[in-house]
């Protein structure tokens, strides 16, 4: 565990100042807590060590490694070796229904702890345990995170795999199955009487008071770097699934991702950046960001062409993107307009039809947040945001099973009926 030599520092997001990787903050102190850093890395030593037809031969986000700012993390056949590697399929008949010959489906809930968060989480452990942080709490430090739901499942999870106590603070509100989940995995839970916004101003304070290590999305550089291996994954496994000549790799032309603090969509882009940059692709795809109508911050900004991203009161069944001020949202929104891409935003009964649509024609099964990004692509094929043989991947951000009472929501109720062949004849016309 040393950290690689390739990672160079950080830059300011916002004022373009940079941090040599010694740097003990999270953001740059110029912009109070929103001055997030983008990690930098030398390509050029990256480039000369591995070449994308020669990666380590695992099934996994650490077959990236060569690409990420931590040192091998260990933990060899643990949850936290198991994040990432998540299966990319066709949807031929998904994609049939909008007239499109070319949808892929990349599935995130595949994940050890069901969501896309696992990525963020592995990194940011193996970071903490590679530099030391946080306050020891028995033999081990504490690390922290504010979370709908998912990230906190995550990081209980990725820590639970290899000892590390953390401390979880979520909204009251968050569904049961991703509270049952934190306590499962053995965290410190604290639901706090308030949103998601109000649980990450608390945590931070209470990890200043305590001196934990901070996991909170965006806030941690590592977040993005974690995220930034689902965008290597899915340009690998096209090139894979379609025979694409190498020696690099082939890019999808979109990219449909749902957005709530916008880490993810921004944690896509730099991977994208990151090959680009090595030539491993000659392209970077246009990233659609798809928010709920009722949690739509960055998709405003985006359409009024501003900089500055205002917060709304946010109130969708997508709990995982019910976000009043995104805290990553200025990088997503950039990340949209320099590839060229859109936002969109989808009701909430369009996300429950999008649930049903992935499970009936895909056989994948999406919590509400995942579902967004399949229901902003209905959208976006009939307004002519995307052409019929474009490749396009939408991401599944979260399993279904997180929230069954959006999934009964949309999938119905079942037929109940008497003991006799006749009841089942009867229920079958
Ligand atoms: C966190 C999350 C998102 C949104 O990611 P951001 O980085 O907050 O934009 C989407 N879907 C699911 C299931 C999530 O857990
Ligand atoms: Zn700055």
């Amino acid at each position: 565990m040393t950290i690689p030599p390739h990672f160079l520092g950080y830059r300011c997001s916002l004022c373009g100042e940079t941090f040599d990787r010694d740097y003990a903050g999270y953001v740059c102190p110029a912009h109070g807590d929103l001055g997030n850093l983008d990690v930098e890395l030398d390509y050029a030593a990256i480039g000369a060590a591995v070449s994308p037809r020669a990666l380590p031969a695992e099934a996994s986000l650490w077959r990236y490694l060569p690409l990420l700012p931590v040192g091998d993390p260990g933990f060899v056949g643990t949850p936290l070796r198991a994040a990432g590697g998540t299966p990319l399929y066709r949807a031929t008949r998904l994609g049939a229904a909008l007239g499109l010959t070319n949808l892929w489906l990349k599935d995130d809930g595949r994940n050890p702890t069901a969501s896309f968060k696992d990525r963020a989480s592995a990194v940011v452990v193996a970071r903490a345990r590679e530099i030391g942080a946080g306050v020891p709490r028995g033999l081990e430090r504490v690390v922290v995170t504010a979370s709908t739901g998912n990230a906190g499942a995550a990081l209980a999870g990725m820590a639970g795999a290899v000892g590390q106590p953390v401390v979880i603070f979520a909204p009251e509100t968050a569904p049961p199955a991703k509270v049952a989940q934190l306590l499962i995995f053995g965290a410190r839970v604290l639901l706090v009487r308030g949103n998601y916004d109000q649980a990450f101003d608390l945590s931070l304070a209470a990890a200043r008071e305590f001196g934990w290590y901070v996991r909170n999305t965006g806030y941690n550089a590592f977040t993005a770097e974690g995220k930034k291996t689902a965008a290597f994954e899915m340009c690998e496994q096209l090139t894979a699934a379609t025979n694409a000549p190498g020696p690099g790799w082939a890019a999808p032309d979109v990219v449909f991702v749902s957005v709530g603090d916008g880490n993810i969509l921004s944690g896509l882009h730099k991977g994208l950046v990151d090959l680009a940059a090595l030539g491993w692709i000659n392209r970077v795809p246009r990233l659609i960001g798809v928010q709920a109508e009722g949690s739509a911050a960055c998709a405003r900004a985006w359409a009024d062409g501003c900089e500055t991203i205002a917060p709304v009161s946010a109130n969708t069944l997508a709990d995982s993107i019910n976000v009043d001020l995104p805290r990553d949202g200025l990088r997503a929104v950039r990340a949209v307009r320099t590839t060229r891409g859109a936002f969109v935003t989808v009701s909430d009964e369009a996300i429950l039809e999008a649930i049903a649509a992935l499970g009936r024609d895909a056989a994948v099964f999406a919590e509400p947040a995942g579902a967004a990004a399949y229901a902003g692509l209905v959208q976006a094929a009939q307004r002519g945001l995307v052409r019929a043989n474009e490749t396009i991947v939408v991401v599944n951000t979260g399993s279904g099973l997180k929230d069954v009472k959006a999934a009964r929501q949309a999938a119905g109720r079942p037929q109940v009926i008497d003991l006799s062949l006749e009841a089942v004849r009867r229920a079958l016309v």
